[in-house]
């Protein structure tokens, strides 16, 4: 006989329950996207007329804290804040405080941002007043001109100010560069020589053909089979069992004595090991970056103050995990893998 006590009792077993999709991958990271605008176009990211989500349809912060938080209770131990660009989004420092209690109580063991670095002389000490630790500056090129073609409206000198202040504040940074075909291609040496100078690491990232950027994707895709292997000429590349619980695959090098990751979407599929979901801005949830099967987060978190619809959501899609993507970037391929831009799901 169901009594209410057994219903309880059931919820809470739910509510400790882990995240562990139909490939036995246990879910232990979630990636949010607070916002989709951005204060930059990257060309690789955005077309240049984009249209935002209505601001009306967006989860509020608060709103963002509890699904959070309900992915936290489940099991999740690292969240990841980006965009977009998250720190445009207004006040989002309410959401990074109120999620350090998560920090604090010993649940979650890592809070983090991928941001352009745009607001980072801003932002930097109050973040590392939250507890964060290491954040992740997306930076393609260290040529100013460069820098303009490729983010359309972004200065250079605003994000180098930026990672001056989160290391003055105490902050990891890693940097992420797209390797992009005729155009940062002959200076990921240098940029990694200036990184590992400056005792950040470097992860190099393949482009992926997600939503429509008015340009060919082949035209822009640089794989990094072939970078590596021009590296390799130069340099000493030890391989490295350092992980950060995300996807990059790491190479001591030992002329710098830092580290270079490689994210690999297309050379090398790394779906086996993925340990990740995506939520948007609006509370939908992308089981894979690269499909666009989805699940309304938003209609179960507002319809209840109490967390039983969400979770029974947030389990059915975990059940619907796909095994991984198919990305393709070849000179037949003209449809993107999938419509949404990198800036809805984030990176
Ligand atoms: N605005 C922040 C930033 O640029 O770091 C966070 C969001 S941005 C979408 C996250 C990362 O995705 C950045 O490192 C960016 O370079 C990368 N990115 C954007 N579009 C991409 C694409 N089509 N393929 C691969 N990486 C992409
Ligand atoms: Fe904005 Fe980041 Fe996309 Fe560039 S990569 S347009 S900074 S969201």
């Amino acid at each position: 006989m169901s009594t209410g006590t057994d219903t309880a009792a059931a919820l809470d077993a739910r509510a400790t329950r882990s995240l562990v999709d139909p490939f036995g991958r246990t879910i232990t990271y979630l990636r949010v996207s607070v916002t989709d605008r951005c204060d930059f176009r990257c060309f690789y990211c955005m077309s240049e007329h984009m249209s935002f989500l209505p601001k009306k349809d967006l989860l509020t912060l608060e709103e963002l804290d509890r699904l959070c938080s309900a992915f936290v209770a489940r099991g999740v131990r690292k969240l990841r804040l980006t965009g977009g660009e998250p720190l445009v989004r207004r006040d989002i420092m309410v959401l990074f405080r109120s999620l350090s209690r998560h920090l604090a109580s010993g649940t979650l063991d890592e809070l983090t941002l991928t941001t352009n670095g745009s607001q980072l002389t801003r932002f930097a000490g109050e973040l590392a007043d939250c507890g964060v630790k290491r954040v992740n500056v997306s930076l393609d090129t260290l040529d100013p001109q460069k820098f303009h073609a490729i983010t359309r409206w972004g200065d250079l000198s605003k994000v180098l100010a930026g990672i001056d202040a989160a290391q003055a504040a105490g902050l990891h940074v890693k940097i992420n560069a797209v390797a992009l075909k005729g155009e940062n291609e002959d200076e990921i040496a240098s940029l990694m020589e200036w990184a590992h100078g400056r005792g950040m690491d470097l992860s190099l990232i393949e482009v992926m053909p997600l939503g429509e950027v008015g340009a060919e994707r082949v035209d822009q895709y640089l794989p990094l089979s072939l970078v590596r292997s021009r590296l390799a000429a130069r340099y000493t590349l030890e391989d490295s069992d350092y992980r950060t619980g995300g996807p990059a695959r790491y190479v001591r090098v030992k002329e710098t004595g830092g580290r270079l990751g490689f994210i690999t979407p297309l050379t090398h599929n790394f779906c086996e090991g993925c340990n990740r979901v995506r939520v948007t801005c609006t509370g939908t949830l992308y089981m894979c970056l690269g499909q666009e099967d989805a699940a309304d987060l938003r209609t179960p978190l507002r319809a209840s103050e109490a967390d039983e619809l969400l979770q029974a959501a947030i389990d059915e899609a975990i059940a619907r995990k796909p095994k991984g993507h198919d990305f393709v970037i070849d000179r037949r391929t003209k449809q993107p893998a999938v419509g949404r831009h990198m800036s809805l799901t984030g990176g």
